[in-house]
């Protein structure tokens, strides 16, 4: 007789059956230009990298798990008091953490869609529900979003500049909106892409929350400051929030080598911020370049460009990934394209004028 298989170990069958997060592809070789998951395309300062170094000759040591230099070193530079501070794996690791220290069953997580698409993959994973309220002419529908609160809503996600479409809600519209919602509810400013932004109308997340204890704000090493494999972001919260993502945290999530880039990148910062403005002025040389050749292109104030190409997504990716270019395409509702070095973005835009033709 065959052996009775073996009783699988029972899981949470709502966990079983959640989408999985779909991360942009690798890059099939060195040769392809790789604009499809927002890095940065520089790579790391020989300073961070000297940093690098030297906590790797200790890996046989836990590291701090408060990350305690860097939340001083953050308190300082954004003049928020260090118990306002929480750092994690990514801001998609504090993303993770906020959301269980906030919602569960039966409670409802708003977000503008589309938007990130870890947001609505997360929040399942914490039994909640997400609510998704469409964009308005690719920006974040912030009247919709207040309408859409209900005594089950515990966490609000405003995503500025909005992953993929690079648009960003600007200060009054964010003041009304956070003015309209109630203060148990929660309001998580995400500003991956905060260093980015060039417009003076586009608010400052951490001027936002002072004054309001039910606004967090999300900020990530991966972007300007280039660490996205290191993963190192960080909250800036009022003390209960900020205590009660603590507890949500894995202890030790944040490696020493991270912590000591990120200090080192601090340090940095004028160079790495130099970079970013290099990037932001591609920004505007390759939205002005597919604007004349006839895409539409919202104004974006983050290193992406959105092209809402509906059916003919599919075929502008491959069209690009046959000349070397990876973009990121989304169904059929349209492709992101993450801002690389002046030369990758000119093989970007003779692809993109090619297909055009
Ligand atoms: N928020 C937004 C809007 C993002 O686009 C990303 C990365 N794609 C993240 C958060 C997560 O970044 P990380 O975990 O690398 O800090």
């Amino acid at each position: 007789m065959p052996p009775a298989p073996a009783p699988a170990p029972r899981l949470r069958a709502d966990v079983t059956a959640l989408p999985r997060y779909v991360p942009g592809r690798a890059a099939p070789s060195d040769l392809v230009d790789k604009l499809s998951s927002n890095e940065n395309p520089y790579p790391p300062l020989p300073s961070v990298l000297a940093a690098l170094r030297e906590d790797l000759g200790r890996v046989n040591r836990y590291p701090d798990p408060a990350s305690s230099e860097l939340v001083t070193r953050l308190s300082k530079a954004l003049a928020v008091p260090p118990d306002h501070l929480v750092a994690g794996t990514g801001s998609l690791g504090v993303t993770r953490d906020l959301l269980r220290a906030a919602a569960g069953e039966g409670d409802e997580v708003l977000f503008a869609w589309r938007s990130f698409e870890a947001y609505p993959l997360l929040v399942w994973a914490t039994g909640a529900t997400p609510v998704q309220i469409p964009l308005r002419e690719e920006r974040h529908d912030l009247q919709a979003m207040a309408d859409a609160v209900t005594d089950r809503t515990r966490l609000i996600f405003v995503c500025n500049p909005n992953n993929p479409t690079g648009t960003a809600v600007h200060r009054a519209e964010l003041e009304d909106f956070l003015d309209r919602v109630p203060a148990r509810v929660l309001v998580v400013l995400d500003e991956a892409y905060r260093e980015f932004v060039d417009d003076p109308g586009i608010p400052d997340g951490i001027a936002c929350y002072r004054d309001r204890p039910n606004v967090a704000v999300l900020r990530t090493f991966s972007k300007a400051y280039g660490l996205a494999r290191l993963r190192v972001g960080y909250a800036v919260a009022h003390p209960p929030v900020a205590a009660a993502l603590r507890a949500c945290t894995v202890p030790f999530g944040v490696s020493g080598p991270a912590q000591a880039a990120a200090r080192a990148s601090l340090d940095a910062q004028p160079e790495l911020l130099h970079r970013v403005s290099t990037l932001v002025a591609e920004r505007t040389r390759v939205t002005r370049a597919l604007r004349a050749t006839g895409f539409h292109v919202p104004d974006s104030q983050a290193n992406f460009l959105w092209l809402r190409l509906g059916t003919r997504t599919p075929a502008f990716a491959a069209a690009c990934e046959a000349a070397g270019v990876m973009v990121r395409p989304f169904g059929d509702e349209g492709a992101r394209i993450t801002i690389g070095t002046p030369d990758q973005n000119d093989r970007l835009l003779k692809t993109a004028a090619d297909w055009q033709a």
